[in-house]
């Protein structure tokens, strides 16, 4: 029996203005190497190396995504570069037709730039970082990972709006969902810390980040989520609203003299945490002041802990049922005050939280931080880069 491939894999995530890479085993997770590319696109664009504890900073010639992978690339070591069995992108939208991960070639970069309008602020970003991999490890399989992927399992009752047909047959105007590398981890995983197998469980997943969303898993297949054709529908987010009534769009346009892409801009840059308390978009910033006193950080905070707990009952509904609630993220792997304040809506459903337990992530108690037995609550941190690897060697080496 043949052993399974040996090598690495560099799995890279190009976002809006920063590039996340990082060199690692796809079957144990180890890092042997991380960088982040900060301010991508500006004069004052830094790249931070991390190989064990030591990091370097430089600055790229060129700051574009394109300039900067090729800097990142440039900057392997021979030893690094020959470990290598491909190169593995987050690619945020996969619209209506990519299902699963795919190795790139030029059809495929094509048919990606095809969907890049439902998403435009981060899948040219995405394709540039395809194009400079592909230019400079030309050897290499490059891969295709969807953050849309997993949510291609969603019926019709979940992906259909309520609007004119013909704005799905002719523009495809559906609900896509995203973060769908992250639920996808996090849901096999607290399958494994519930030694209960994945198949058998209704399960909501939070992935609480700077974006957030949740997603409602039945045996491991996503069948709703709260985001949409883009990543604004659903929960409240740092700097993005999540739902609002469409027709106030219509009534503040006039009264602000704003155009509706401006609105609509103003909907994901100026709103959410960020808009309600007009303090913050970071959850840490937002928790200190609330202990300091701040009323519109405590209202920000209670808002996006009532709305996140209000998805986790509608997400139940498309389940049948609930047995696990799974925190991940940012805020859902580090923030014991905004759990319990969602969990705190919850007892409902039965949840009762361990004050003990999740005051410590669920360290000592495999991520629970719930004390019944059914349904219970989860911290399980996520590893979108993880999904990465094992997506790209699987297809590297198929
Ligand atoms: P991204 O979505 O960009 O990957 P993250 O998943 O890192 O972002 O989440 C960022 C959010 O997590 C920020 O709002 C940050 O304040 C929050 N966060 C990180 N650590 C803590 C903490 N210890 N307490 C509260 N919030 C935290």
């Amino acid at each position: 029996m043949s052993e399974a491939p040996e090598g690495r894999v560099l799995a890279l995530n190009c976002g809006s203005s920063s590039v996340k890479l990082a060199l690692l085993d796809p079957r144990t997770g180890e890092r042997s190497l991380t960088a982040l590319a900060e301010r991508v696109g500006s004069d004052s664009a830094t790249v931070t190396v991390r190989r064990g504890g030591f990091a370097s900073v430089s600055s790229p010639d060129d700051s574009s995504h394109r300039g900067v992978v090729e800097h990142l690339v440039d900057d392997l070591r021979d030893a690094e570069r020959d470990s290598l069995v491909g190169v593995g992108h987050r690619v945020v939208h996969g619209g209506p037709d990519f299902r699963e991960s795919v190795v790139v070639d030029d059809l495929i970069v094509r048919r990606i730039a095809a969907v890049s309008e439902l998403a435009p602020l981060q899948v040219p970003g995405n394709l540039a970082g395809i194009e400079a991999a592909r230019s400079a490890l030309g050897h290499l399989p490059s891969v295709a990972v969807f953050d849309t992927a997993f949510h291609a399992t969603l019926p019709p009752i979940a992906y259909r709006y309520a609007v004119p047909a013909s704005w799905y047959e002719q523009h495809g105007v559906r609900r896509y969902g995203f973060h769908g590398i992250s639920h996808r981890y996090v849901s096999a995983r607290a399958a494994e810390l519930m030694g209960v197998p994945l198949s058998d469980l209704r399960l909501v997943t939070l992935h609480l980040g700077n974006g957030c969303s949740g997603a409602a898993i039945k045996g491991g297949i996503s069948v709703d989520t709260t985001m949409g054709l883009t990543p604004l529908e659903g929960l409240v987010m740092g700097t993005r609203s999540g739902d609002i009534d469409a027709g106030a769009l219509g009534y503040v346009g006039p009264r602000l003299g704003l155009e509706l892409s401006e609105l609509v801009d103003e909907l994901n840059r100026n709103s959410g945490l960020l808009g309600l308390s007009e303090l913050s978009n970071d959850m840490r910033t937002l928790t200190d002041a609330a202990r300091d006193g701040s009323a519109a950080a405590g209202l920000a905070i209670d808002v996006f802990c009532y709305r996140a707990a209000k998805a986790v009952g509608s997400l139940s509904v498309a389940l049948g049922g609930l047995d696990a609630v799974v925190l991940t993220g940012g805020i859902g792997e580090h923030s014991a005050d905004v759990r319990a304040g969602i969990l705190a809506h919850l007892g409902g459903f039965g949840l009762e939280i361990d004050p003990v337990a999740n005051a410590e992530h669920g360290a000592s108690t495999g991520g629970r931080i719930s004390r019944s037995e059914h349904p219970i609550a989860l911290v399980v941190p996520t590893d979108e880069e993880l999904v990465i690897a094992r997506d790209t060697e699987t297809l590297a080496s198929g």
